[in-house]
């Protein structure tokens, strides 16, 4: 846990959150300022600031990461129309919240290239 940070207070049930998901190493919940009818973050529950932060030691967790979404999209009824995810990384990425995080984006179509 890092203190100071929103989602290691979240993970700790120290803040609310609208959560929908959780297992030993991720949780997710909904995002506080949805941009598509679903929006939803999966994070880990231990503290890892970016992907570029990420090493080797994460490859478990990520991999769970990724697979909550899915589970995640089936649970939500947007499996089959798709979805997209997105993993803003540092200052170009347009990362806002320093715990790594996958935004699960669905409920309309979305365009490409992102903005
Ligand atoms: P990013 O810009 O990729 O770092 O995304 C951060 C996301 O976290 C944004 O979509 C915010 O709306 C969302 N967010 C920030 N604080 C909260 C919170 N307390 N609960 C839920 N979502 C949040």
């Amino acid at each position: 846990m890092q203190p100071h940070c929103i989602f290691c207070k979240i993970v700790a049930k120290e803040i609310p959150a609208k959560i929908i998901y959780e297992d030993e190493h991720v949780l997710a919940f909904h995002d506080l300022h949805p941009q598509s009818p679903v929006h939803v973050l999966v994070i880990p529950k231990e503290h890892i600031t970016s992907l570029a932060h990420s090493s080797d030691e994460h490859t478990t967790v990520l991999g769970h990461c990724l697979r909550a979404v899915a589970k995640i999209a089936v649970e939500l009824g947007v499996s089959e129309n798709g979805y997209r995810t997105v993993i803003n990384t540092g200052a170009d990425g347009g990362q806002s919240v320093h715990h790594l995080h996958v935004h699960l984006l669905a409920g309309r179509q979305h365009g490409w290239p992102p903005g």
